[in-house]
């Protein structure tokens, strides 16, 4: 069974890019089939996997706004086992405005997606905003991955980002599940982490993971390779919590 999901927080910075590349290159190891959609006009996880992004023929924008061209024109393959993209880039930050006066704008995404079934996994990467490709994520998708950087203003946002949930959870989307709440960038030796996972727990009660991402400066460098941090450096202390984090989700989902 395939299982959409995506990972979304309206906050910049929060790990979503690197939580993208790392889960489905650790899910891709675990002979996952995986497809990525890159849905930021930064087009970071596409050039977090090696995909030079300008040059495409075909990109997610495609997908959006020319509706005649099949899904299978806008896959690309990656050097991650198992995982292939649709890749993203700055054409797609026109798309908010261009769909306004589309109906059903929301489903677009979903829509093309049911041609994708053969994928274990479908993971997708949401821009830092609430706007209209973060609702089509959401809309389709089995889940969502929320992560939270452990600093100090952890929560600022959080009810937002939950009521837009809860919003397309009623109108658009019934079936939408909270996935896993993930800690990021967790540095253990500063008692204010240990403070923020306290107050995320307190707030998201069950549905944190268990699995939290250490701050790692390979994980900071392994996009500047085009590599996920399993090719980049496997024996990292990221590489180890992002395979862990893959292991809870395949059990999760079990
Ligand atoms: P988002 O997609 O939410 O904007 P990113 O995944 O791009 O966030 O992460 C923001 C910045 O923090 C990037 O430069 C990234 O390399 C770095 N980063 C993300 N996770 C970690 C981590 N666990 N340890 C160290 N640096 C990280
Ligand atoms: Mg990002």
């Amino acid at each position: 069974m395939m299982k959409a999901i995506c990972v979304f927080n309206q906050k910049g910075g929060v790990g979503k890019t690197t939580t993208v590349v790392n889960l489905s290159a650790a899910l891709g190891l675990k002979k996952k089939k995986v497809l990525v959609v890159d849905l930021d006009p930064q087009g970071n996880s596409s050039s977090g996997f090696g995909i030079d992004k300008n040059t495409l023929e075909h990109n997610v924008y495609d997908l959006f706004i020319n509706d005649t061209l099949p899904i299978s024109e806008l896959i690309y393959k990656t050097e991650s086992k198992n995982v292939d993209i649709i890749p993203s880039n700055t054409a797609l930050s026109g798309v908010e405005v261009e769909l306004i006066n589309i109906a059903d704008r929301e489903s677009i995404l979903k829509k093309a997606l049911r041609d994708c079934k053969d994928y274990d996994y479908i993971i997708m990467d949401c821009p830092p905003s609430l706007g209209i490709l973060s609702i089509n994520a959401l809309t389709a998708s089995d889940s969502v991955l929320i992560p939270i950087q452990s600093e100090y203003y952890a929560l600022e946002g959080v009810s937002q980002l939950v009521e837009t949930i809860n919003l397309v959870k009623k109108s658009l989307n019934k079936k939408l599940e909270v996935e896993g709440v993930l800690i990021s960038m967790f540095d253990g030796r500063n008692n204010l982490s240990l403070e923020v996972v306290e107050e995320v727990k307190k707030y998201f009660k069950n549905k944190v993971f268990k699995t939290i991402i250490p701050r790692n400066v390979r994980l900071a460098e392994a996009p500047s390779y085009g590599e996920s941090i399993f090719d980049y450096d496997e024996k990292s202390k990221g590489a180890i919590a992002y395979e862990k984090l893959a292991k809870e989700i395949i059990k999760n989902n079990k």
